[in-house]
């Protein structure tokens, strides 16, 4: 067998079936092929998913890094996939080509007919599930139909569920074909023009063994604590692995595994933190059973009621001064800006956060969350279709086991619940933290909810901060509850129609 093995969102040599299966091979292409334009509307590219592609190119060089000490080395080429797979096929005397599946509507509809194509020129195709606990079809009501309801839905698939031992990374790769290698990493052009990445570097790693080395750090230190710890932004309390899991460069197996591995160690007591970290992998397959069952979902409400929702329109000056704001976190309410100048810096948010930000752009803002969904798609290094449309849609109220649309969060409130001390809110907002100081003393009368919401502090205080609102922080764009009251009004006139 002469095979290639087709690396896509499987960056990793570990518990990859489909590098599994190609490892017995007499010989062996790896291939990376750069496609953008067959995602649609949701590429990762870099113009459209541009800090997923910041990640996309260090996971590739990692990958041919890992490649290389194993004599091998991976292709790159870009355009149409199934034409140059066909290239490389012919080139390299290929008979059979193995991967894993992508579970995205174009990926699906791409790879059919890709793989019937293969097979009509008598090439053997095998695609292996490397990125799921289990298939989204596999898990179906007792009346054979998908579900929308997360809890059901986990019921069932845990019953299902069986955990596998680990596929090692083959230590040896049989040999590559004599190939020219077609182009480099560097024509991708998957890094920014412009070097608005900087901090990434220093806040990720995208290799395979900094993803093990991260959850087993977490498994050791961390979960346990999960239950009390992940709604906390300033605390480094949830896995951080989002990343790692959107490129494929470590697998919710092997993640289902690191836990487990800790569960004896951990006190009875704590245990339930490890299954709350465990159904948060569930969320994750519940995104791709409903992106599966329902392909329309990454642009149309799920909930048909919601597809003649009153949005504000769009193309107002106003409107779009409000997503500026909201996009470059300065919408004068600190917890929304901080968040959002987390993800800009980073390329991550912290999920309670995430939350906060996407209440807050689709009910007090009241914008579509379309436009939401899409910037956090452009900004976010875990990017992920199927988690990316389920936030959302759950966010706004509109999709399935959602959030009910008047249930708004008040951000204020939240930021003094979850980030008392303000810790998280002065990491991405230095220009607070005069006011920080007056806030929290005991001495001035300081309250610490003006740190939360500066608009409410004392205009001495301000001054003695060396705050202006409007000028060296932005006084809110938007009145909490005014904003409130129009979002409901709406919701009400959706119920009335
Ligand atoms: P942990 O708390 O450590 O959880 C472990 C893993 O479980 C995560 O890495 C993730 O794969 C999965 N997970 C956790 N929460 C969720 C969830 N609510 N839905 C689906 N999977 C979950 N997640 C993405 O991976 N990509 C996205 O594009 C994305 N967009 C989101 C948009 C909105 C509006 C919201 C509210 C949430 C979104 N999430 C997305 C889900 C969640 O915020 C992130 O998965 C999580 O913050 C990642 O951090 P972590 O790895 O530390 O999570």
């Amino acid at each position: 067998m002469r095979a290639l093995v087709w690396f896509r969102r499987d960056l990793r040599l570990a518990d990859n079936p489909a590098v599994h299966a190609a490892s017995k091979a007499e010989i062996l292409l790896p291939v990376y092929i750069h496609a953008p334009a067959e995602a649609g509307a949701w590429p990762i590219d870099s113009t459209v998913g541009a800090a997923a592609a910041w990640g996309l190119h260090e996971a590739l060089q990692a990958l041919a890094n890992e490649l290389q000490t194993r004599q091998q080395q991976l292709h790159i080429a870009q355009g149409n996939s199934l034409e140059q797979l066909l290239l490389f096929i012919a080139q390299a005397n290929i008979t059979h080509v193995f991967w894993n599946r992508q579970y995205e509507p174009w990926a699906i509809t791409r790879d059919k007919q890709l793989k019937q194509a293969l097979r009509e020129r008598g090439i053997i195709c095998e695609s292996f599930n490397a990125s799921l606990l289990l298939e989204p079809w596999n898990i179906t009501t007792r009346e054979q139909k998908p579900y929308q309801v997360f809890t059901p839905f986990w019921k069932t698939a845990q019953s299902l569920l069986q955990i596998n031992a680990e596929l090692k990374a083959p230590s040896t790769l049989p040999p590559a074909p004599r190939l020219e290698t077609k182009i480099n990493l560097a024509t991708l052009a998957l890094k920014p023009a412009i070097g608005w990445d900087k901090a990434f570097y220093s806040h990720w790693v995208l290799t395979e063994k900094q993803a093990q080395q991260r959850l087993r750090s977490f498994a050791r230190h961390e979960v346990a604590e999960y239950d009390t710890q992940r709604d906390q932004p300033a605390v480094d309390g949830t896995s951080a692995l989002s990343p790692y899991l959107q490129l494929g460069i470590i697998s919710p197996r092997q993640i289902w595994r690191g836990i487990e591995k800790v569960r004896a160690d951990v006190a009875v007591s704590q245990r339930s933190a490890l299954d709350i970290y465990l159904k948060e992998l569930g969320w994750r397959e519940f995104a791709y059973h409903l992106l599966f069952h329902f392909p329309d979902t990454p642009e149309t409400a799920l909930r048909p009621a919601f597809r003649r929702f009153k949005w504000r329109d769009l193309n107002s000056v106003a409107a779009q001064k409000d997503l500026g704001a909201w996009q470059q976190g300065q919408t004068g309410i600190p917890i929304i800006d901080a968040g959002m100048r987390q993800l800009w810096q980073t390329g991550w948010m912290h999920n309670r956060v995430r939350m906060l930000v996407a209440s807050f752009l689709t009910k007090n803002l009241r914008l579509p969350w379309q436009v939401g969904a899409q910037w956090f798609w452009d900004t976010l290094l875990d990017a992920d279709l199927a988690s990316n449309t389920l936030g959302w849609q759950w966010s706004a109220g509109c999709g399935a086991d959602a959030a009910p649309y008047f249930r708004i969060f008040n951000p204020v409130l939240q930021s003094q619940k979850f980030d008392s001390q303000g810790e998280y809110l002065l990491r991405w907002l230095p220009e607070l933290s005069g006011l920080a100081k007056i806030a929290t003393s005991r001495k001035t009368g300081g309250k610490a909810e003006w740190l939360h919401a500066p608009w409410l502090a004392p205009a001495t205080v301000l001054q003695q901060a060396g705050i202006l609102l409007g000028e060296t922080y932005p006084a809110p764009i938007v009145d909490l509850q005014q904003s409130r009251v129009a979002a409901l009004a709406a919701y009400q006139h959706l119920k009335d129609d």
